[in-house]
């Protein structure tokens, strides 16, 4: 019988033995890793041994977190990054060439876009595409797309990606499917169900949770067929092909670029996925009341939130995800100041932020999205007073309590 997810975190550590008995895998803080037998230490750098040979290239105490993460997204390898977006470009760095295209949802994480900036400035192209439509995505593959990106609850106006579809879709025309599962982690959607062959975590957000660590991930979920796929290194062809894409990741995006998780944040975000079940429930049972709080409230205009019976991909939340998640984003009515507004809230932090225990507000057009100008807000449909919420875990009441009083 197989482990519920909650279960399977809790006791992965011990799969092997630990010293001391202990329950927790232990801080290992080493860069070097000595062998008595230098014939084993040439086996480790050749892939004929497992083992570790030097700090940047992982330590026992991150592998232990991979470990968790391949289980909770049903993943055959995992390899963790120093931050989410370290992760995402290890995916691009290792896997494109010059000529290359890509096909992304439009509706991205702010540096994920300027990323694709970068990409474009070294020889790659991007399309943008509405993902809540799979034919835009369809009418975008090309013979020389190598992949196509999405993210599976948009930040911030919670546009929803036809995952399922665009699955398939991939599927059928053999290209790489990639899935940023940040908004909507392991425990509330597995993107392996929808073909999905590359996810990204930023552990920075729900899976770590308490906002003290820094971490991302790519998981293989062992679905694609890397033998299909045109730019994978000789080097990494020894391997079986299930392990081809992640081991060039780890080689070209991970140890090339040194973007090495380290063995103590790694710790605190084993820690926090412990009850990433527990705090999702929560903080997605506290956002769905107060969307509909604050939908009803007369000095708010509009609230986006896939849980709310008007969103438009409702229905699609509705059969995709566990829960509608933990974000959202209203529209104050006109005449009410967004800033005065976050200042009268006492509970509720003004920060950029997300997926963390407390709640956190931030006005979005005068702040993430203020680089780019009004008239791609306007594109966006990031109005002026739009706030981001990333609800948190505390007392439903208090919540409630606070907003009521800060909207008057
Ligand atoms: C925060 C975030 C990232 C980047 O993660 P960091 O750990 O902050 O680098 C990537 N994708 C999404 C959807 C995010 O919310």
């Amino acid at each position: 019988m197989k482990n519920g997810f909650t279960t399977k975190i809790l006791h992965s550590d011990l799969e092997s033995p630990i010293e001391h008995f202990a329950v927790h895998k232990p801080m290992h803080a080493s860069v070097a890793y000595g062998y008595a037998d230098a014939r084993d230490l040439a086996k480790v750098f050749k892939g004929e041994l497992s083992g570790y040979v030097y700090g940047r290239q992982g330590n026992p105490t991150t592998a232990a977190l991979e470990a968790k993460i391949s289980k909770m997204e049903d993943g055959i390898a995992t390899a963790c990054f120093s931050t989410g977006m370290a992760a995402i470009a290890a995916i691009f760095i290792a896997l494109l060439r010059a000529g290359d295209h890509v096909v992304s949802s439009s509706f991205l994480f702010g540096n994920t876009n300027s990323l694709f900036g970068t990409l474009n400035a070294l020889g790659c192209e991007i399309s943008f595409v509405d993902p809540t439509g799979v034919a835009n995505v369809a009418g975008a593959i090309r013979p020389n797309t190598r992949l196509v990106f999405v993210e599976t609850i948009a930040n911030p106006r919670t546009q929803i990606a036809d995952l399922t579809r665009i699955g398939e879709l991939c599927a059928a025309r053999g290209v790489l499917y990639v899935v940023d599962n940040t908004m909507t982690t392991p425990y509330l959607y597995l993107p392996k169900r929808d073909k999905a062959g590359l996810i990204v975590n930023s552990l920075t957000k729900y899976i770590g949770g308490h906002g003290n660590a820094l971490g991302g991930a790519v998981t293989d979920t062992g679905l694609f067929d890397w033998t299909r796929f045109s730019n994978i290194y000789d080097n990494y062809k020894n391997a079986q092909p299930a392990l081809w894409g992640i081991l060039q990741i780890r080689k070209k995006g991970l140890r090339d670029i040194g973007s090495t998780l380290a063995a103590e944040p790694a710790h605190r975000i084993a820690t926090g996925a412990e009850t990433l079940a527990l705090r999702m429930e929560k903080a997605s049972g506290n956002a769905v009341q107060l969307a509909r709080f604050l939908a009803a409230h007369p000095k708010v205009r509009k609230v986006y939130y896939p849980g709310l019976d008007d969103h438009p991909q409702h229905r699609l939340a509705t059969s995709l995800f566990k829960t509608y998640g933990a974000l959202m984003s209203v529209e104050l009515a006109d005449g009410i100041d967004c800033f005065d507004f976050l200042n009268r809230l006492k509970l509720v932090i003004s920060s950029s932020h997300l997926g963390d225990n407390r709640t956190l507000a931030i006005p979005i057009a005068h702040t993430i999205y203020w680089e780019m100008g009004a008239q791609r807000r306007a594109e966006m449909g990031i109005a002026d007073s739009l706030i981001r919420l990333s609800i948190g875990i505390e007392d439903l009441d208090d919540l409630l309590g606070d907003f009521r009083q800060a909207l008057g």
